[in-house]
């Protein structure tokens, strides 16, 4: 759609209106606004520290390409942080390759090296075999959703990643769309106990359980970052996941959408007041912790970072091995 506006900040052709905010903008507004937040959402949850070893998650979408480049630009503001952009291929024949192809390009326009960790190598299974298998079993797990399985055997293969590259700290590109849908998920599936672990900064301080994830586009709605990708010109894959139709995120999606078009900034509220009543549950628990009611949970099986006695990548494994 081409606005015939001008941008509320400096008058120029606006390209883009952002209706939550009331303003539209041109270009470089935009893209210095686009920055700003991300610049703000690091300083207020201390994100980016020198001497910091960061792995990125890239999918060869326009998040992460988004946020490699913001970043990249921002830590050589504050300098000495290291970035390695790393790619989980899931094994999606069709999908996965070609967003490769352009995560590869983006990392070589950016001059950084990609490091590529596959399910199949660690799990012994694409996702694609995974789902083969699925289908075949005769048990519950039968009835699990293609996302969960991929989610958590990503989750872990991330983690994995990032302690294999001595990174202290794991970059996700979660957008502002993401994290509003997450929270009414949990909110829908009544499982508020998942909100204490999710934040722009979450994990643990000791790398060997659970390297700290920070999610810099915490605050970025999910067309911002494609329009900011699209101006800088990052080379991005726009293709779906064939299993997306399986996702009940995509229902939440739609559902937040058409509220947002309705009342402009519901996404925003939303993430608002999860970040307030997080910060309550905070409270609560360092009361618990202060009375020696908590423990840092560890997988019996692989030894990683998990909230029950064995991991849900260990549970998901043994079920796929029967
Ligand atoms: Fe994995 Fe689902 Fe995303 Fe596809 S849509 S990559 S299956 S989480
Ligand atoms: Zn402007
Ligand atoms: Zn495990």
């Amino acid at each position: 759609m081409i606005l015939l506006v001008s941008c509320s900040l400096c008058k120029n052709k606006a390209i883009v209106s952002l209706n939550y905010a009331g303003v539209s903008l041109c270009g470089s507004c935009f893209t210095k606004n686009f920055e700003k937040r991300v610049s703000k959402a690091n300083k207020e949850f201390k994100l980016l520290w020198r001497k910091d070893r960061i792995a990125v998650a890239i999918s060869g979408g326009k998040d992460s390409a988004a946020m490699l480049f913001v970043l990249n630009k921002l830590t050589e503001k504050i300098g000495e942080i290291e970035l390695i952009p790393v790619l989980i291929d899931e094994g999606i024949k069709g999908y996965r390759n070609n967003a490769l192809e352009e995560a590869k390009k983006l990392c070589k326009k950016l001059g950084f090296s990609l490091k590529i960790y596959s399910f199949k190598k660690y799990f012994g299974m694409s996702l694609d075999e995974m789902i083969k298998k699925r289908n075949s079993l005769n048990s519950d797990f039968c009835e699990k959703g293609a996302c969960s399985i991929c989610g958590v055997f990503r989750k872990w293969l991330l983690n994995k990643a990032a302690q294999e590259l001595e990174a202290n700290k794991l970059a996700v590109g979660h957008n502002l769309d993401d994290v509003a849908q997450t929270v009414l998920m949990n909110l829908f599936r009544n499982e508020p106990s998942r909100f204490h672990r999710f934040g722009v900064l979450s994990g643990s301080e000791e790398k060997e359980l659970f390297v700290r994830r920070i999610k810099p586009l915490f605050f970025c709605p999910e067309r911002e970052c494609a329009i900011y990708s699209i101006l800088q010109g990052l080379p991005f894959y726009l293709g779906e996941c064939p299993y997306s139709s399986e996702a009940y995120r995509g229902e939440v999606k739609n559902f937040l959408n058409y509220l947002e078009k309705k009342s402009p900034g519901v996404k925003f509220n939303v993430v608002h007041s999860f970040l307030s009543l997080k910060k309550e549950l905070e409270y609560c628990e360092s009361k618990k912790q202060k009375t020696g009611c908590s423990s840092i949970p560890v997988c019996s099986v692989c030894g990683q970072y998990s909230s029950s006695k064995v991991c849900k990548a260990c549970e998901y494994l043994g079920e796929l091995s029967n």
